[in-house]
């Protein structure tokens, strides 16, 4: 069965990659609640927490952690994160190859988030990759 998520990580449909490694890829959502809105996923398919062997979860949560610090760090200049996992069509998930949210947030972002929580877009996308990328590399040179 075909999978979008999984052919972005054979390069086969378009994204703007935040940070990969040999098991994961974490890249931008199309339809973002905030800037700098990014998935993460494992390169290997698998459906949702019923099927995710343990380790990968825990490496969901590794990166996503690290995304997070950037993000903070970023010109993206977050104050924090929500970092979340849909499990299953209940819980709203709409891709079923599971990923990893981390959602950017400002300090009294309340109204600015709602309000693209119905827009779902950044015209900055290019830049905000950027500046995820940037912020993700030299956390990687700072202990
Ligand atoms: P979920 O509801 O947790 O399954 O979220 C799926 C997310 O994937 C949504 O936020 C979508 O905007 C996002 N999405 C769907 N297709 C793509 C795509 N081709 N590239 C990037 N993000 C996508
Ligand atoms: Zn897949």
């Amino acid at each position: 069965m075909s999978c979008v998520f999984c052919d972005i990580v054979a390069g086969e449909a378009p994204a703007i990659r935040v940070y990969e490694d040999d098991d994961f890829l974490a890249f931008l959502d199309i339809r973002p609640f905030s800037r700098g809105h990014t998935l993460v996923v494992p390169k290997r398919h698998s459906v949702d927490l019923t099927d995710t062997p343990p380790d990968t979860v825990a490496g969901l949560a590794r990166i996503g952690q690290r995304i997070a610090q950037a993000a903070r760090r970023s010109g993206l200049h977050a104050d924090g994160n929500n970092v979340v996992i849909n499990d299953g069509k209940a819980a709203f998930q709409t891709v079923f190859h599971i990923h990893l949210h981390v959602l950017p947030r400002r300090s009294g972002d309340k109204l600015s988030f709602a309000k693209n929580m119905v827009l779902r877009r950044d015209p900055g996308r290019e830049e905000s990759g950027r500046l995820l990328r940037e912020a993700l590399s030299e956390l990687d040179t700072t202990p």
